[in-house]
C-alpha cells in the first residue's frame, strides 16, 4: 500500500506524508469492491427505460444464438442503427411498451444471463453502472449513481468512498468483467494529484456548508491555474485552510429565507411544472415532494414557507448529523470526472457546476420529502433521491445543463452556488 493519504473528514488526522505511487495503480473507492448487480431484487432495474445499445460482436452472437429464447428476441427486437453506427454501438434493443427490455423475464432476470451466462451480456449490460477512467498509469473505477444498489453502497458509511490503492486482485473482484468500457483522461501530473487532494479535503470538511465547499473548490481551481510547481504538504494544508476561511466569510451575508425562495423558484420550474416527461417512479417521488410542502400552483408563498420550515426543522438536523451522505455522493462524482483535476482545464469550472447542479436538485427534493415523511426521513430517502435524480437526468440532460447554467453565469458563481446550496 502506497503512502497515498486523503483525509476523509475533520475527524481524520492530518496526513504526515504526501507521496504518490510511481507504478501503475488501480484506485477504487471501497464501496466498488463490494458492488454486485442484485438483478431481480432491484427496485429500479436498468432493464427498463434505458437505451440499450449492443456492440457488433454481441449483436451477431444474439442473432446466431442456439438458444431459442434469445434468438427469437434478437430476430424481432434488435434494430441495427442506421446512423452513427460503430463497433461499440452497432444496434439497439427495441423496448416493450412498458419500457422493459424484451430479454427480461417476468421475474426480472435476463434471459441471456440466465440461459447463456454473464459473459454473453453486451458491453453495455455487463459494464453498467461501472465507470472506468484511465488517467495515464492510474485507472480509476467508480460507479454511476443511476443504479440504486451502487448508491446504497456508496452511502453505506463514512468510509465508503475512501480510495484504496488496490492491488490487481481487488480490481478484478470489483469489476468482475473483461469488457469494461474504459474512458481515457489526460495523464495525472503531481499538480493534478494535489488538486484532487485539495478537493477531497474540502468536500470532506463538514464545518463548511455545501455552498462554501463548492465555492472553495472553484477558488482552488483558480489558484492552481497559477501554481507552476507542486506544493509541499504544509503549503497545501495552509492553502486549503486559507481558502476555506475566505469562503466562510460569506456565511453571515446570506439570508436563509431568500435562499429558500431562490431554491424554490429554480426547482419549482425544473420539477413541479409539466415541461418534462419523467419516468413513473420519479413522478411518484415528485408528487410526494409536492405534497410535503403543500405545493399549489396558485400559492407559492405557502409552499416556500413550508419548504423553509422543513429545511430548518427536519432536513438540516438530520443532514448535519449525516453530512457524509451527500459528501460521499460528491466525492464519487468528482472521481468520475477526473478531468476537473487537470490544471488549466478550461471546462473544469463547468464540470464542477454540473455536479453542484445535481447536488442542489437532490437537496431540494430531500428537503421537500423530509416534510412529507418527517418521522421516517433518513438514509433511504437519500438513496432514492440520488439514484432517481441521476437516472432521470441521464434521460433529460437539458435539465442539468439548465441548472448548471445558473452556476456558470459570470461574476455570479459564488452568489448562486451559495443561494442554491446554503444551509
Ligand atoms: S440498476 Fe444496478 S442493481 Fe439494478 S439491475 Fe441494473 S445494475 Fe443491477
Amino acid at each position: 500500500m502506497a503512502n497515498y493519504l486523503i483525509p476523509l473528514s475533520n475527524d481524520d488526522k492530518e496526513p504526515e506524508t504526501f507521496e504518490f505511487p510511481e507504478k501503475t495503480r488501480h484506485q477504487v473507492p471501497n464501496f466498488m469492491t463490494k458492488f454486485r448487480c442484485i438483478g431481480s431484487d432491484c427496485l429500479d432495474t436498468c432493464c427498463n427505460g434505458w437505451n440499450i445499445f449492443l456492440d457488433k460482436k454481441t449483436h451477431y452472437a444474439y442473432k446466431n444464438s442456439d438458444d431459442p429464447e434469445v434468438s427469437a428476441v434478437a430476430k424481432h427486437s434488435i434494430k441495427t442503427l442506421k446512423s452513427n453506427r460503430d463497433a461499440a454501438a452497432f444496434s439497439k434493443m427495441k423496448l416493450k411498451k412498458n419500457g422493459n427490455c424484451p430479454l427480461m423475464t417476468d421475474c426480472g432476470l435476463c434471459k441471456v444471463h440466465k440461459n447463456l451466462g454473464e459473459e454473453f451480456l453486451s458491453k453495455t449490460c455487463n459494464t453498467f453502472p461501472r465507470r472506468t477512467i484511465k488517467a495515464g498509469d492510474i485507472t480509476y473505477l467508480t460507479a454511476m449513481m443511476a443504479c440504486p444498489e451502487a448508491t446504497r453502497l456508496c452511502l453505506e458509511d463514512e468510509h465508503a468512498v475512501q480510495i484504496s490503492d488496490n492491488p490487481e486482485d481487488v480490481l478484478s473482484h470489483a469489476t468482475n468483467s473483461k469488457s469494461l468500457n474504459v474512458r481515457k483522461a489526460p495523464k495525472f501530473s503531481d499538480r493534478s494529484k494535489q488538486i484532487q487532494f485539495m478537493m477531497l479535503e474540502i468536500f470532506g470538511d463538514h464545518s463548511l456548508t455545501l455552498g462554501e465547499q463548492f465555492t472553495a473548490a472553484h477558488i482552488t481551481l483558480e489558484k492552481f491555474k497559477t501554481h507552476e510547481t507542486p506544493l509541499e504538504l504544509p503549503q497545501l494544508t495552509a492553502l486549503s485552510k486559507s481558502i476555506k476561511e475566505s469562503c466562510t466569510q460569506l456565511r453571515d451575508a446570506l439570508d436563509p429565507a431568500q435562499a429558500a425562495f431562490f431554491q424554490f423558484k429554480t426547482f419549482n420550474l425544473v420539477f413541479f411544472t409539466e415541461h418534462t416527461k419523467w419516468r413513473e417512479n420519479f413522478k411518484a417521488l415528485i408528487e410526494k415532494a409536492k405534497a410535503g410542502i403543500h405545493y399549489q400552483t396558485n400559492d407559492g408563498a405557502l409552499a416556500v414557507g413550508t419548504y423553509l420550515a422543513a429545511k430548518r426543522d427536519i432536513f438540516l438536523p438530520y443532514d448535519n448529523d449525516n453530512r457524509y451522505l451527500l459528501s460521499n455522493f460528491i466525492k464519487n462524482e468528482l472521481l468520475g470526472t477526473l478531468e476537473i483535476f487537470i490544471p488549466g482545464n478550461p471546462n473544469a469550472g463547468d464540470q464542477l457546476n454540473e455536479i453542484a447542479a445535481r447536488v442542489s436538485a437532490i437537496r431540494f427534493l430531500l428537503i421537500c420529502l423530509s416534510a412529507h415523511d418527517y418521522d421516517g426521513f433518513g438514509k433511504q430517502a437519500y438513496i432514492d433521491c440520488i439514484s432517481m435524480v441521476c437516472r432521470s437526468i441521464q434521460h433529460n440532460p437539458n435539465v442539468v445543463a439548465g441548472i448548471s447554467n445558473y452556476f456558470s453565469q459570470k461574476d455570479s458563481d459564488l452568489r448562486v452556488v451559495n443561494a442554491l446550496l446554503m444551509s
